[in-house]
């Protein structure tokens, strides 16, 4: 803190229900509280200032339990805790009292929700049942927390997105391991080929790291497979860089620069042809499409599928309406077509 002479307040995640208190204590004259080494709770998101609009993210858990050797979240957020099923049903429900349209559900694994014998898949039943929200989404899921369960909660409900955001982060065995992510390539693939064969219409995105410590053109042509394999409606890829403090930061950092940025654009590539195809899927046919608002180049109408398909549109249709839309274009990112009627 010498160094750092502008810093007024230190709050570590574990001691974020002092904040109102400490601001206090600090407005009134108390000298730079440090305060960061309780146990991590979750009282400070009881206490959220509700607001209207379309989309809402409801936090779900802190923390983070899993050992992934290049991320930092376990160390400085702690140990994964679960929010009471109550107070997230009785945030759910303020939030569709105040208006909003599309509830997510988030946490770093948000899968890997659990409160006393209520697991995820129980959590979102229960909160989609709430009245008044169009649909309920949730980020992120590692592959390990989901479960045939969850996946039969989503085929279920109508008003739950049929996406799953489950990172991969790479196609080769050899680099899951050093990444200790804890399952192969082939488990992820046979996941996500069980969740498609349970969830009509299903998109599955993913994350990928490229330039992982070691990692050689075999491995990252691995992971260009991957991505034709599970057909992603689209992946968030990131260059490799050591975070301090993590297993990942002790192994040299050896694939140069120039190698990781030719990766990633190889990656995007091969993300946009897949992008386009499962996006050609939808030409000629009708989908239902959640209005959002206006489209800010075309100011034509603009929404997502339930299964998170970017959508403009002619037609006239009010922000929350759910509305048929006829596919006429695609582009990798947005499907294009002519509204013909409100559900
Ligand atoms: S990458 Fe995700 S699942 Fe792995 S430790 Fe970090 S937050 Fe947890």
């Amino acid at each position: 803190l010498k160094r750092l002479p502008f810093v007024d307040l230190v709050v570590g995640p574990g001691s974020l229900s002092r904040l109102p208190e400490l601001s206090e204590a600090l407005l009134a004259g108390a000298k730079r509280p440090v305060c960061c080494y309780e146990r991590l709770n979750t009282e400070f998101d009881e206490r959220r200032r509700i607001k209207g609009g379309f989309s809402a993210f409801l936090r779900v858990m802190r923390g983070c339990s899993r050992a992934c050797s290049y991320c930092v979240v376990p160390r400085a957020r702690g140990p994964a805790l679960s929010r009471p099923p109550d107070a997230i049903l009785s945030e759910a429900q303020k939030l569709a009292d105040a208006g909003v349209k599309e509830i997510v559900l988030i946490g770093q694994d948000v899968s890997a929700y659990r409160f006393g014998d209520v697991d995820f898949a129980r959590l979102l039943q229960l909160v989609a049942q709430i009245e008044g929200p169009k649909r309920f989404g949730f980020v992120t899921s590692h592959p390990l927390s989901v479960s045939t369960r969850l996946f039969e909660v989503m085929a279920d409900n109508p008003r739950i997105s049929r996406y799953l955001h489950m990172p991969a982060q790479s196609g080769s065995d050899r680099i899951l391991r050093l990444m200790r992510r804890g399952y192969s390539a082939e488990q992820y693939i046979q996941t996500v080929q069980t969740a498609r064969s349970i969830i009509n219409d299903l998109e599955v995105a993913s994350d990928f790291i490229v330039g992982f410590p070691t990692e050689t053109e075999e491995d990252f042509a691995a992971t260009l497979r991957l991505v034709y394999r599970c057909a992603f409606i689209n992946s968030f890829i990131f260059k490799y860089s050591p975070r301090p403090h993590t297993l990942a930061a002790k192994m040299a950092d050896d694939v140069p620069l120039s190698v990781k940025k030719e990766r990633n654009l190889r990656l995007l590539e091969a993300q946009s042809e897949v992008s386009l195809q499962r996006k050609r899927g939808l030409l000629g046919r009708t989908v239902a499409v959640l209005v959002e608002g206006r489209d800010k180049k075309s100011q034509r109408l603009r929404g997502r599928t339930f299964n998170n398909h970017i959508v403009v549109f002619d037609g006239s249709a009010a922000v929350g309406d759910v509305v048929f839309v006829k596919i006429e274009k695609v582009t990798p990112l947005t499907a294009f077509g002519r509204m013909e009627g409100v559900r």
